[in-house]
């Protein structure tokens, strides 16, 4: 029977020419095309650490989380000044006000800063700012935003859409591709899966990870808080994404002295356990070079 629409892996070539391992043989079987931001390089042997509050609720707030970050010994701040919500009548973000403070956050913890854009018509914008643009879960196939982030000639940081096939993703990161920006970098985040929201938020995919260094040269690298919604699981999670290959980790940390956060409390972790998961990316590197050595 054939049916309209429908892709596999053995399509990628064709339609990701400019991002399948398998269309550009120059990438060879394994290596990753490195994407450096500020410094940052995602896709080496060293698993960037990136973290920070869900989202940019107040000057006092994002400092203290940033300086946290920053003592963790983490590598890059998150923080959404736009924030997506399920209802309109939530907190929206704290927009223009936001970036700013995330520009104060970095000039003092010296952190690069990713953020999220959600409109197409603020790209140029929230660029202005940012480090690295998130194109988040929910935008994932919104192909206009897409293409203009593929032009703000910025890194990139694409989530998986919460439904979508490794084909879906790896397609919408070729419609930035196509605009001449190879910067970017994939982030498993959970997807929808029938026990999603009986015990953790989504289900974490793990196993899109080696599959996603197959078909592409992009890094990847995951967000065990969103994946599993549940602070207690973050630190588990993050360390089966390293041994997984993961090219680092997105993660929420909260200051919790200074009050809940208003989005996404129950899975932000506190310095202490960020300190940890750094520690535990720092150490999984020098295995992995040992291992390099050895062999
Ligand atoms: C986020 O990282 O702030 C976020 C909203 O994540 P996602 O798009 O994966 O839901
Ligand atoms: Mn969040």
């Amino acid at each position: 029977m054939r049916i309209a629409g429908q892709v596999n892996v053995d399509d990628l070539p064709r339609i990701c020419s400019l991002l399948s391992r398998k269309a550009n043989p120059r990438y060879g079987d394994q290596e990753t095309r490195v994407v450096e931001v500020r410094g940052i390089r995602f896709g080496n042997s060293r698993p960037v650490v990136i973290a920070g509050p869900c989202a940019v609720e107040s000057h006092g707030q994002t400092l203290a989380v940033a300086r946290a970050v920053k003592r963790a010994g983490a590598d890059m701040l998150r923080g959404g000044a736009y924030k997506p919500r399920t209802s309109p009548h939530d907190f929206q973000g704290s927009g223009l006000e936001g970036l700013c403070i995330l520009s104060i956050a970095r000039e003092e913890t010296g952190l690069p800063v990713v953020t999220e854009v959600m409109d197409p018509r603020l790209v140029a914008e929230v660029a202005e700012v940012a480090d690295m643009l998130q194109v988040g879960s929910r935008n994932m196939q919104n192909y206009p935003l897409l293409a203009e982030v593929g032009r703000a000639r910025k890194p990139i940081l694409l989530k998986r859409g919460m439904a979508a096939s490794l084909c879906e993703w790896l397609g919408a990161a070729e419609y930035i591709a196509k605009q001449g920006n190879l910067d970017i970098v994939l982030c498993e985040r959970g997807i929808k899966a029938f026990p999603s929201g009986e015990y953790s938020r989504y289900v974490l995919d793990l196993n899109v990870i080696p599959a996603v260094q197959s078909e592409t040269f992009l890094p990847v690298i995951v967000d065990p808080s969103h994946a599993t919604g549940v602070a207690a699981m973050v630190e588990p999670a993050s360390r089966a994404a390293l041994e997984f290959g993961s090219d680092g980790l997105i993660i929420e940390v909260a200051d919790f002295s200074m009050g809940e956060p208003t989005c996404d409390a129950a899975q932000a972790i506190d310095e202490e356990t960020l300190k940890r998961i750094v520690s535990f990316a720092r150490a999984h590197t020098e295995r992995i070079e040992q291992e390099q050595h050895a062999a």
